[in-house]
């Protein structure tokens, strides 16, 4: 079990100071998602931002008394994280900065590669896309269709995103794309929106409508040399590697957004009806998640492959945050979805995290495959 130090506890603190703020914009924000401009200035943002974007880039610490927190351990972010979602997920989903691109730079990206791509972001209001998912192809990632062709002087860009978060308002990100047939022959690139054949367009969300997801055409987008990224990694780490590495970096980051909502919707409950029987029980059951959240980002710290109790966490904490939002409208009546706007909010994007970083069908089958492998190392 993974108990916090006093380092880690201020940083707690720090994000649930903050998560009021979100709660209170969260309604506003799923009215209209792709108005940002009223939400620019809450407080979580800024530490988001800063708990983000590495200092060599320019990257403010977060300062907390005498700690001082910048891109820091999955353990960090993952205490950070979930209680910003106790405020609100959707609002989290919706800060600007790095986001996944900033994850997938620092695993492949060069040094220049980086600087550019950061300093890009480190504008005030600017999103970052990372496009995998495809039209038809969303669990099975590797089998994408999309083209990176090579001419004389320049690779050209060819298919069809769909489902990625900030699709349509990012300003630039990382889009990934076959250059051949073979498991290896998928490279990402470093894109932008204004490239000429970009082209974008929001898609209507019933939860989480904070993330934004879009859909991303790509016909004949120029991507010059260098912003290819891995270009200085041997070829079994160029492409979908890269990508692996960031489904196992935010799949416990899911699994917070998915307890922080939870313990949100507990807290309705509380309020009215602190006695409702079971409610001891879910606020364990909750519990329990959130330390198997904060054991998966101390496992990620220790080896970045080790991403077992990150599906585990994943599996279990959706599934929590689900039964919590049934049984807070079971236990405050049938009229629950209507006098808290923010439940019935809640209660369609808890939908939405079985479907980020690999759904429970695949996490289980990550699972078995590791325990298959002995990989689990008698850990259930
Ligand atoms: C809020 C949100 C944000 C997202 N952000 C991004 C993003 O930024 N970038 C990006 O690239 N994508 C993003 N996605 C897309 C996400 O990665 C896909 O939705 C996900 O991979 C599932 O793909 P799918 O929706 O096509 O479902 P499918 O893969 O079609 O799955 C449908 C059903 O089939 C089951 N299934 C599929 N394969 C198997 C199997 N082998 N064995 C057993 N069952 C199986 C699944 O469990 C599921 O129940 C986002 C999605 C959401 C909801």
């Amino acid at each position: 079990m993974v108990e916090l130090d006093e380092r880690l506890r201020a940083l707690r603190g720090a994000a649930a100071e903050t998560a009021g703020e979100l709660r209170a914009h969260a309604a506003a924000l799923d009215a209209a998602p792709h108005d940002l401009k009223p939400h620019l200035g809450v407080a979580a943002f800024d530490l988001i931002r800063r708990c983000t974007t590495p200092q060599r880039f320019g990257g403010e610490p977060l300062r907390v008394g005498r700690h001082a927190f910048t891109t820091g351990s999955s353990l960090e972010t993952l205490v950070w994280m979930t209680e910003l979602a106790h405020g609100d997920a959707g609002m989290v989903l919706a800060a600007p900065g790095p986001s996944l691109a900033g994850i997938l730079l620092d695993q492949l990206g060069d040094q220049a590669q980086q600087e550019y791509f950061h300093r890009a972001v480190a504008r005030d209001a600017v999103w970052a896309f990372f496009a995998v998912t495809e039209p038809g192809h969303g669990s099975d990632a590797g089998a994408m269709e999309s083209t990176l062709h090579r001419t004389a002087d320049i690779h050209l860009l060819n298919g069809a995103k769909r489902f990625i978060g900030n699709g349509a308002r990012g300003e630039i990100g990382v889009v990934f794309a076959r250059t051949g047939s073979g498991p290896l022959s998928v490279r990402a690139a470093l894109v932008e929106a204004a490239d000429p054949g970009f082209r974008a367009r929001e898609l209507d969300m019933v939860g989480l409508r904070g993330a934004a997801l879009g859909a991303i055409e790509l016909r004949d987008v120029p991507v010059p040399e260098d912003r290819l990224l891995a270009r200085h990694l041997p070829a079994t780490r160029r492409g979908l590697w890269g990508a692996v590495r960031v489904f196992n970096t935010v799949r416990p980051q899911v699994a917070a957004l998915a307890v922080g909502t939870g313990l949100a919707c507990l807290d309705l409950v509380r309020a009215e009806r602190p006695q409702a029987p079971g409610l001891a029980e879910l606020a364990g059951r909750l519990e329990s998640c959130r330390r198997l959240v904060y054991a998966a980002g101390a496992a990620l710290d220790r080896d970045r492959d080790d991403a077992v109790l990150s599906s585990a966490a994943k599996v279990a904490a959706v599934a929590a945050a689900r039964a919590a939002c049934r049984f807070a409208v079971r236990s405050l009546g049938p009229a629950a979805l209507v006098d808290h706007p923010l439940l019935e909010k809640w209660y369609r994007d808890v939908g939405a995290f079985e479907f980020m970083e690999g759904t429970s069908d695949i996490q289980r089958l990550h699972v078995a495959r590791a325990e298959v492998r002995g990989r689990t190392g008698g850990r259930r």
